[in-house]
């Protein structure tokens, strides 16, 4: 469904992206790991087409998105993406939060889309919370939320950038279930994560990124527990 060819970003002088290779097939998961500043959410934004890319390509579905002909609005709802921080609109109670893209971007009249909002927050264990403002809830059911919002749009390709970092240890677990649950559910999603535990149960593969470039990859048994590469090892040995 997604493949990155030899993708490349800059910033300034610095490459942050070296020509990034990177395929994730339908229903699969595909987790990127590394060390800080190796370029997992940079890869992850401008897999969004939320950055500029300098050379290489992305394409969803065949179909080359990061062309600056391509029609990214188009390509961007096909993708949702969630933060390490959960950016929820304070103003708005979790429904309105999860109900606003599909009434603003996919024009689903405002009825509908709360009530899909509330099944979603359902599906995440919020349905009690639906009319609850951001500041009642705890981090991790406002991730729970920024979860149930990009799910809203239906998205092909769900983008997660260590959506468990910002979070307390004691709420990281609840966070990942769901991640886990929607992985089983045959969604199909690109994420980073530092929960190399985590990476292990869901990933179909892991990459192993470092310098702007997949260092290594594979079935996450390998790339976790018998890396090929010095620098995985080093890497897996700082983190695990
Ligand atoms: P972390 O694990 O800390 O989240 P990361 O793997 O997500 O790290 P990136 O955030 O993608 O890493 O950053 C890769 C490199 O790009 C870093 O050196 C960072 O300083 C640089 N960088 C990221 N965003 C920008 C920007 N907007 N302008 C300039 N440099 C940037
Ligand atoms: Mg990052």
């Amino acid at each position: 469904m997604l493949e990155v060819r030899d993708l490349v970003k800059h910033y300034g002088d610095a490459t942050v992206l070296a020509g990034v290779d990177l395929a994730v097939a339908e229903h699969q998961v595909v987790t990127l790991i590394g060390a800080s500043g190796s370029g997992k959410s940079t890869l992850l934004r401008c897999v969004d087409l939320l950055e500029e890319v300098d050379d290489g390509q992305i394409l969803l579905d065949g179909v080359d998105v990061s062309d600056p002909r391509a029609d990214t609005a188009a390509a961007q709802r096909r993708m949702a993406i969630v933060f390490q921080g959960y950016n929820l609109f304070p103003h708005m109670t979790a429904a309105q939060n999860v109900a606003l893209a599909p009434r603003v971007v996919h024009g689903v009249p405002a009825g509908g889309a709360e009530e899909r909002a509330r099944e979603l927050l359902e599906r995440v264990g919020l349905g009690a919370f639906a009319g609850a403002y951001p500041d009642r809830l705890s981090g991790g059911q406002q991730q729970r939320v920024a979860i149930a919002r990009a799910l809203a749009v239906r998205p092909r390709l769900l983008l997660l950038d260590e959506i468990t970092a910002a979070l307390d240890p004691e709420l990281v677990g609840e966070v990942l279930a769901i991640v886990k649950e929607l992985a089983e559910g045959g969604m199909t999603i690109l994420m980073s994560t530092h929960e190399m535990g985590f990476a292990r149960q869901v990933s179909d593969r892991v990459c192993f990124l470092d310098g702007g470039r997949v260092l290594e990859s594979g079935p996450p048994e390998q790339v976790l527990g018998d890396p090929v590469q010095e620098r995985t090892k080093r890497f897996l040995a700082r983190v695990v």
